[in-house]
Parts: C-alpha cells; structure tokens; sequence
C-alpha cells in the first residue's frame, strides 16, 4: 500500500494525538449541538412569520448537519491513515572483527591457482554475521522476510534458520540466503530483532572481482519491497592490519574525558543510557552530566554520533 503524506503533518504525530481526540471528537460534536441550539433560540427572536421562523431553522440544520459531516470525514481519514500505516524496515549486518555496522571488511586470501578464486579469511574462529531488522517507524510489521543476494563472491553453506539458493551462472553461480519470519512474526515499532547468525566460512570472491556486493531486500506485510546495497571492502595481508589499527582508534575511548557531544570536561561517573532503537552502552560523564537526561544530546556509539533523543539514563558507579 502507498504511504499517504500529507504536508507538515506525520502519521506518527497523528497517532500521539489519540488522548486528545478522544475528548476533542465529543467536545466538537457538544459544541455542534449547542451552536444549532443557540441558533434556534436567535432565529425565534427574529420580526418573522412562524413559518419563515421554521424555514430558517430548516436552513441552520441543514448547515449544521454538513459541518458535521465534514466532520465525521476528517475524523475517518485520520483514522484510516493511522491504522494502514507501513512499517519502515531497514536491515543490519556486522561482524565482530570484520568492519563496521554495513561496512564489512574482508581479509582475503592469495587468489587459488586453478579456480582464481580468493578466500575470505575470517579473522576469529567463530565470526558469523550478524544479522537484524530494525523498524524505524511506530507501526509493527507482519510477516517480515528477508534475502541476502551475494555479488562475486559465494560458497555459503547450509546453516540452520537460512535457506540458500543457488543460480546456475557460468563460470560462478549467485547464491542467495533467505529467512522468513513467517505469519505469526512481528518486528514491533521502533524495535530490534536479530536474525540467525549467518556463516560465511568458506566463501570465497570469485576472479576479477573488486567489490564484491551484499544486497539486501526486505520484505513485509503492507510494506514495499527495500533494497540495500552493501559493498564490501576487500583488504589483503599487506593492507588489513593498517585497518585494523584505524579501527581500534576510531572505537577507542578517549581517556579521562566527559563522552558527551561537546564536552571535554574530566569524566567522574559512569552511566548506562538506554536510546530507544539502539544497543543499550555506558558512559562516562563529568560531573554536569551526572544527571544529564539526554535530550538534545548527542552521544558516540562505536565510531559515529547518534542523538540521544529519549533516552533513559541511569548512574552505575565512578570513574577509577
Ligand atoms: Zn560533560
């Protein structure tokens, strides 16, 4: 189903509004009772004849039914609106020790003489991507499924909570993973569901390949197909350990100093913040952020700023 949008006015905005509606639809319909009340009486005080009284009486009715009808319509619509809303899915993918949150980052192997392939070499034993569905609206959404296309690159294997396709494509084939939620799933507005860890030892990127591709496609009830490319950047033994010390650095702490956008003042406490939609982290504050509620704010999350927005805070302890 389409979104419907209509100017200045969200559907999540429009939902917020329910306690208000609820006494502002009797109180619109009292005040439509009393206007054509207050009418009557006017209209009886006019110099007519009883019967030219009750033709303009006829004639307030008939005003006072068309408001209220107009009304009613207004109030339909909205309520339509609200409960055909599609949920906003967007995917994630990660691996602990290969890149960041949709920017995986490959180590590869020497290029396999006979095949010309490259192997991907997972850093860590046990390195499987992670995979989850976050809803970005307020609206759930039913029936989530979601595919996992590889472009050069693939040798997937059968893991449990995945089915994996394979196209016939000379000399490689394009292999796919697919989960389905199925009917009885839902992802609940502004929640986060992670997915079966997804293997990817063995897979190797296939001859000529430079940046090979994960696309994404996610599907829902009442949702439109969504597509999201995500390229992978394909590092060697000779470039992979810059990466990785660039990584470290960037996700690093800054000793002794106050984690808040903008500040810099001595950190002295710690506290655990909770933002709606993301990982729950601690921080630590200075002393002014001790009691610090977040709105406004902005705190780093593994390399990247996100607003605070909402966020529940809590005190854990003080800085050592
Ligand atoms: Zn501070």
């Amino acid at each position: 189903m389409a979104r419907i949008k209509l100017p200045g006015l969200s559907i999540a905005r429009l939902a917020s509004w329910r306690p208000q509606l609820k006494t502002a639809v009797p109180a619109v319909l009292i005040a439509i009772g009393l206007a054509f009340i207050v009418a009557v009486v006017w209209i009886w005080s006019w110099p007519l004849s009883t019967a030219d009284r009750f033709a303009a009486i006829g004639d307030a009715a008939t005003i006072c039914g068309l408001v209220l009808a107009a009304f009613a319509a207004i109030v339909a619509l909205a309520a339509y609106l609200v409960a055909t809303q599609s949920p906003d899915l967007e995917a994630e993918i990660e691996f602990l020790s290969a890149g960041d949150r949709n920017k995986p980052v490959f180590l590869v192997g020497q290029a396999d003489e006979r095949m010309g392939t490259r192997l991907v070499v997972i850093p860590t034993e046990h390195d499987p991507a992670l995979i989850r569905i976050r809803n970005r609206s307020s609206f759930a959404a039913h029936t989530p499924a979601i595919r996992i296309d590889l472009v050069g690159l693939g040798g997937l294997k059968a893991q449990p909570g995945w089915t994996i396709g394979w196209v016939q494509r000379d000399p490689f084939n394009q292999q796919w993973a697919q989960w389905e939620g199925g009917a009885d799933y839902a992802i609940h507005g502004h929640w986060l569901r992670a997915l079966p860890e997804l293997s990817f030892e063995g897979v190797a990127v296939y001859p000529g390949v430079d940046v090979p591709i994960i696309v994404i496609t996610l599907v829902a009830d009442a949702m439109a197909p969504k597509w999201q490319t995500i390229p992978i950047d394909v590092k060697d033994d000779a470039t992979y350990p810059a990466y990785v010390e660039e990584r470290r650095a960037r996700n690093a702490r800054e000793p002794g100093r106050c984690e808040i956008g903008g500040c810099a003042d001595e950190a002295r406490f710690v506290i655990v913040v909770r933002v709606p939609g993301h990982a729950v982290q601690t921080l630590h504050v200075c002393a002014k952020h001790r009691h610090f509620q977040g709105r406004g704010a902005r705190l780093r999350a593994r390399g990247s700023w996100i607003p605070m927005g909402d966020a529940e805070v809590q005190e854990v302890g003080e800085v050592t």
